[in-house]
């Protein structure tokens, strides 16, 4: 028998990727980071943004690179240089104080993130208390609550927390939502809330935005079959984490990881299937990064596996498309 040579991928042990779909950039973190690269446009660099625009290191070295600055708070800003607000929203205050120094500044608040904050201050004008099912300390709560008046609004992370909660009027009360949550928790959140309070009034509509719940359910679709599940995200991203979580409920081992430099291969182990998602600030080169890793080692089939199709656009700021 001649001699045949083996290829490198014959000696390679066989991978299925299964990547779920839809995944990665979301209808408001597109437009956060048109905003940015439109604001350099027109304004020239530097153009200062307050806050990282959306929770990606990726993207915000990027957007660096192109001439953004990045900021914890207004007054690190020059009066000669415009600022951009972050996706997730800002307390009233910024804006306010922004108007009093004459800054220019575009707000890339994502308008699911507005539409909650319109909600906030609807209920509060008619005269309720708001329970938000969120997570302490993330920028969107801290601009949400900065919507109303301090005491009108009580943060609510966990079952146990209504349990807990000591109001002294029950009278009229409304929840609202982090945009960015598991709806499965936060369902158990919601039930808890209507069986304490039977009168609480409830959002017209979900806050819970379709991006997040669609990654979620793209993941579950995906899960079963999977042995390793790797979400591409920030460790400060809500819905990336969320995603990560909601893997590992339904039993598949998951990890989130920033770029394919994170991969950990000890704990990957010889897989059969591996399921890849991304976050919603996930841009979709980090998949392929990801994808490019995993062929260095497996003989890998890719597929994709199609959930929920998304044609969410926002539109752009009316001052830097004119
Ligand atoms: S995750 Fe949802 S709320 Fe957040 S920016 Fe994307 S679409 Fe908007």
């Amino acid at each position: 028998m001649p001699y045949m040579p083996c290829t490198v991928d014959e000696l390679l042990p066989p991978l299925r990727v299964l990547i779920a779909a839809p995944r990665g950039f979301c209808a408001g973190v597109d437009r956060a980071i048109q905003i940015v690269e439109l604001a350099l446009e027109r304004f020239g660099a530097p153009v200062y943004v307050r806050h990282e625009i959306v929770h990606n290191r990726f993207v915000v070295e990027r957007l660096k690179k192109m001439g953004a600055v990045f900021v914890d708070e207004l007054e690190e800003v020059p009066d000669d240089r415009p600022v951009v607000f972050s996706a997730h929203g800002v307390p009233k205050s910024v804006p306010t104080e922004a108007q009093e120094r004459g800054l220019t500044y575009v707000d890339a608040t994502c308008p699911l993130v507005s539409k909650v904050h319109r909600q906030a201050q609807r209920l509060i004008e008619e005269g309720r208390h708001i329970l938000f099912i969120g997570h302490a300390g993330h920028p969107e709560v801290i601009g949400t609550f900065g919507q109303v008046p301090g005491g009108s609004i009580t943060l609510i992370e966990t079952v146990e927390d209504v349990a807990e909660l000591n109001l002294a009027d029950t009278a009229n009360l409304a929840f609202l939502t982090q945009t960015t949550l598991s709806v499965d928790d936060t369902a158990a959140i919601v039930e808890a809330l209507k069986t304490r309070f039977p009168a609480i009034r409830a959002p017209r509509s979900e806050d819970i935005c379709y991006a997040t719940s669609n990654r979620q359910a793209a993941v579950k679709a995906i899960a079963p079959e999977c042995d390793r599940m790797l979400v591409i995200g920030a460790p400060n991203s809500s819905n990336s984490l969320r995603l990560a979580e909601v893997a590992q409920r339904i039993g598949v081992p998951a990890r989130l990881i920033e770029r394919a430099k994170d991969i950990d291969w000890d704990w990957l182990g010889r897989p059969e299937t591996v399921g890849i998602t991304a976050g919603a600030s996930a841009p979709e080169v980090l998949v392929r990064e990801v994808v490019d890793a995993l062929r260095t080692r497996f003989d890998v089939t890719e597929e994709t596996a199609d959930h929920t199709p998304e044609r969410m656009t926002f539109k752009l700021p009316r001052e830097l498309v004119a």
